[in-house]
């Protein structure tokens, strides 16, 4: 086949365009992603190998070499790892085939709209790490040579990062790939032995297998630059801080700095060794429906998949690392790992051990955890309804907004603060906690000093159904059914309630018959309520009906098409509500303005919930009408 060019994805000439006049300061990292590269090549290799042995019959031991060629002014990184076919050249080079430089790419156009963040894209080539186009940051052209395990043939794919790229025929002795980065002109401190050293020593110590300098055949020898083991075999007190963040970085493609490290060797009738990070920022696919694990599994020291579900539940997907097995067989299959009674073994210890180490945290250091809940705690509370064995945990790990305490509270510390006579744990659900926080649902909540949890994640629609109550005392919304807060010990305003008692309220029932004439099928009910203080109407949803927040969630997701009728909840205490009930006893059936204040008021509660109006024009019309009354009458 002769000489073809491609076009570059939309996406990844976009991308080039920003690695290639990025001032982002440590290009180094270029380096570290090839290597990387070349390491995953490897291990992918060693891992077909295991079922095809013939691949690797006569090659050299896994090894990754850089050659600085200081005439050529060029930069190789070898491997003898899995190799590309001409297929996959054309697929992984010249497309975005990972999630991560798609996150970099999402976050991106979100800095370009910022316009206060200039410097946006340089700060985020450190975050997320481009992989292989990185190198456009230093090369002037990429020459990449490769040959695909059990093929004969091989290919050379070569581009300036510009838009296009070629792909033709060629030769190379056995499988592997080169990558030949012809350096720019200001970048040729990469040729120099002492620079390359220290920046493999920087990023790549942590690989498992030789990265070696070669040597020029007089001078200077070949020299092995990193420690060459799995970085999770090594003795603790070998392993720097550093080494651990950039294992970090290079198994979970993140680049933050991991908040928590868990690493463990257990030896017995199981031996196992696990590597576990807790990221310290949200990976952008944390919602994935698919919400597939992120653990790698190695079986004495080679890697197997890092598609394993078996190894922690699913509402651990934000924990990275490697868990290495001596026990597993190494031709054990992607497909066998399921329901294996050893991973369930080794899942239910790192279980365990994720759930002690993060109690020890919320304990002793409740800042780094609440940023911490604020970045999974939406994914931990999945467990609430799907894993029962640890509820328990889970309630201990759980940290709410509530309308009693700045910052987060557990349930304890709820449960410590409720009032005498509360037999239950009030919460209402929404979007946003300081918007829920207003609800003229929770006035009366207020006035009694009555706690009320903000529940704000879409999640919390669920656990708390399926939960039900918590040591006892059950869940109960705040936007539900009837409340009744008088057994409640009203010790905050005691006095003020008591005042209020005194004034005549006029009878409400002509009104409420009024209004539920007038409202008809649009409301449930019209009811006197018990919740409000201040505003004068407010919708709640009746017992056993959709709570309204989830109901809009449902709507959302196009999973319900029609609209449950609300109860209308009128405030007697409230001055128009007086007022209109006084009309409503005198009136007789013609007096259309009760109509027309029914039908307002229902309007205003939906704008109140965030609702839309079915009718906005004729809202408008009874508002004209309205008001032009009143300043009549005034
Ligand atoms: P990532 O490593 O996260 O997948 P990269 O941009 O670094 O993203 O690489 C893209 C893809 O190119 C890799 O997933 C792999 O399929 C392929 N690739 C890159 N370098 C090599 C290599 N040395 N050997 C085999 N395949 C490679
Ligand atoms: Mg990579």
């Amino acid at each position: 086949m002769s000489k073809e060019t491609f076009s570059f994805q939309a996406e990844v000439s976009k991308l080039l365009d920003i690695v290639a006049h990025s001032l982002y300061s440590q290009k180094e990292i270029f380096l570290r992603e090839l290597i990387s590269n070349a390491s995953d090549a490897c291990d992918k290799l060693r891992y077909e190998a295991l079922t095809n042995p013939a691949l690797t019959e006569g090659s050299a031991p896994y090894q990754i070499t850089l050659r600085a060629d200081k005439k050529a002014k060029t930069l190789t990184v070898t491997d003898n790892g899995i190799g590309m076919n001409r297929q996959d050249l054309v697929e992984t080079l010249g497309t975005i085939a990972r999630s991560g430089t798609q996150a970099f790419m999402e976050a991106m156009a979100a800095a370009r709209g910022d316009a206060k963040k200039k410097r946006g894209d340089v700060d985020l080539i450190g975050q997320f790490g481009v992989g292989f186009y990185s190198a456009f940051m230093v090369a002037e052209r990429i020459e990449v040579t490769t040959r695909r395990a059990g093929d004969d043939k091989a290919w050379l794919w070569i581009s300036d990062g510009r838009g296009e790229f070629t792909v033709e025929e060629a030769a190379r002795d056995g499988h592997g790939t080169d990558v030949v980065v012809f350096l720019k002109k200001d970048d040729k401190e990469y040729l120099e032995p002492m620079r390359i050293r220290t920046i493999v020593k920087t990023y790549s110590d942590h690989i498992g297998l030789p990265v070696v300098l070669a040597g020029d055949g007089k001078d200077l020898a070949d020299e092995t630059l990193n420690t060459a083991s799995a970085i999770w075999t090594r003795q603790k007190k070998d392993i720097s801080d550093d080494d651990y963040m950039e294992f970090y970085h290079h198994v979970s493609h993140m680049f933050d700095d991991p908040w928590l490290k868990l690493h463990n060797r257990v030896e017995g009738v199981q031996s196992y060794t696990s590597l576990l990070y807790v990221p310290s920022s949200r990976p952008f696919d944390l919602f994935h429906p698919e919400r597939k694990s992120q653990l790698k599994l190695y079986v004495k020291r080679v890697y197997i998949t890092d598609n394993c579900d078996e190894l922690l539940p699913g509402y651990f997907r934000f924990v990275r690392g490697i868990v290495d097995s001596e026990d597993l067989p190494l031709n054990i299959s992607r497909e066998m790992l399921q329901h294996n009674p050893q991973l369930q073994r080794i899942r239910k210890a790192l279980t365990k051990r994720l759930f002690t180490d993060l109690a020890k945290k919320a304990e002793g250091a409740a800042e780094e955890y609440a940023t911490f809940w604020e970045n999974f705690g939406a994914v931990l509370k999945e467990g609430l309804y799907e894993d029962l064995e640890h509820r328990e945990q889970l309630f201990e790990l759980a940290r709410f907004r509530s309308t009693g305490a700045d910052g987060l509270s557990s349930l304890k510390d709820y449960i410590g603060r409720m009032k005498e006579g509360q037999d239950a744990i009030y919460y209402i659900t929404g979007e946003d906690a300081h918007q829920v926080a207003q609800s003229p649902q929770l006035e009366g909540f207020k006035a009694k000093g009555i706690e009320v949890l903000l529940l704000t994640d879409p999640v919390d629609e669920f656990w708390v159904p399926s939960v039900g109550e918590y040591e006892g005392k059950a869940f109960k919304s705040a936007t539900r059914g009837n409340v009744d807060l008088s057994a409640v010990k009203d010790t905050d305003a005691k006095e003020k309630d008591d005042s209020e008692k005194k004034t005549d309220t006029p009878d409400i029932a002509p009104l409420i018959a009024r209004f539920k004439l007038a409202l008809g099928d649009a409301v449930k009910d019209v009811r006197a309520s018990e919740r409000l203080t201040d505003s004068p109407v407010c919708l709640v949803a009746d017992e056993g009906d959709l709570d309204i927040h989830l109901e809009r969630i449902l709507k959302q997701h196009k999973q319900l098409s029609q609209a449950t009728p609300r109860v209308m909840e009128i405030n007697p205490k409230h001055a128009l509500i007086g007022k209109l009930a006084e009309r409503a006893l005198t009136a007789g059936g013609q007096d259309s303005i009760l109509d027309d204040a029914a039908m307002l008021l229902l309007d205003q509660a939906r704008i109140v919930e965030g609702e839309s109006l079915a009718d906005p024009l004729a809202f408008s019309r009874r508002m004209a009408k309205v008001m032009e009354k009143g300043l009549a009458a005034g």
